[in-house]
């Protein structure tokens, strides 16, 4: 069977754990070439060497630039395409999420949840969309979340964050379009990772009762849109905001 993402060069953003982690290795069993983006070189290394065990014939590699630094992630997208022959798709991935009341915020959790989730989105799909441009295509696909369609009870600012991932994926898509860049997000429900079990069981309870199709979001569900939007199957496709959520409603 022909594989979908046969001769793309990819770049997974968050690439060494959860989500992200799964879209690199579903990628790259598609036949694309993934450079994976961690946010230490210790993590960022330790996901390579776990995907070339698993994956022993995967042209796979990884960087760790600052994902808010215009010139860093510059240079290290720069060097995939220098290394890879181009860059394709951008999965715009990283990001945190918080669970604080609104009067417990501190200005270091403001900036940091901010900086991630929404400047580090931005700058990468800035630097990327000058590279696919030159090309003449290319996908971005940003991770948003159910929370961006009626917010949550506490931890204002991540849903807040995602919203903007929702603005800004379907401004992108207006813009990039005529340069045949297409840009989508994938708003995934209650997904098993890291992130998760920082919330306790009491708050996870509740919330699966209230999901249609009565489970938990694997982070291979929402690999699996990403292959989707990624593919050529998708070449229409922009501007979309897909839930992957087993119809979860909050
Ligand atoms: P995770 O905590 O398992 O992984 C997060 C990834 O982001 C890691 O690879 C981490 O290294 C990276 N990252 C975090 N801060 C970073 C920084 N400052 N610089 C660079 N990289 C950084 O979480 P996950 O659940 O896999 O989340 C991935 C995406 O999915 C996030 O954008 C998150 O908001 C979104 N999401 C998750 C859920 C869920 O239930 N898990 C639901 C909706 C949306």
């Amino acid at each position: 069977m022909t594989k979908l993402l046969e001769g793309k060069v990819a770049v997974v953003t968050g690439g060494t754990r959860g989500i992200g982690y799964a879209i690199v290795k579903t990628y790259l069993q598609q036949g694309a070439a993934v450079v994976l983006c961690g946010s230490r070189e210790q993590t960022a290394r330790a996901a390579l060497e776990k995907l070339r065990s698993e994956l022993p014939d995967a042209r796979v590699d990884a960087i760790w630039p600052d994902l808010s630094d215009e010139k860093a992630v510059k240079t290290a997208f720069d060097s995939v395409k220098e290394k890879f022959g181009s860059l394709d798709i951008l999965a715009n991935n990283a990001g945190i999420s918080q669970n604080c009341p609104l009067d417990q915020y501190t200005e270091e959790e403001v900036d940091k949840i901010l900086n991630i989730n929404i400047k580090s989105v931005f700058v990468c799909a800035k630097v990327a969309a000058a590279i696919m441009k030159e090309q003449g295509g290319g996908v971005i696909i940003n991770t948003s979340s159910v929370v961006s369609f009626n917010g949550q009870g506490a931890g204002c600012l991540y849903p807040t964050s995602k919203y903007a991932v929702n603005g800004l994926t379907r401004s992108l898509s207006r813009e990039l379009g005529p340069f045949g860049i297409r840009v989508n997000a994938v708003a995934p429900g209650i997904t098993r990772t890291d992130m998760l079990s920082v919330l306790p069981d009491e708050m996870i309870k509740p919330l699966i009762e209230r999901i249609p199709l009565r489970k938990i979001t694997e982070p291979q569900d929402i690999a699996n849109a990403y292959l989707f939007l990624a593919s050529d199957l998708a070449s229409c496709v922009s501007g979309a905001i897909l839930p992957v959520d087993g119809a979860m409603v909050i």
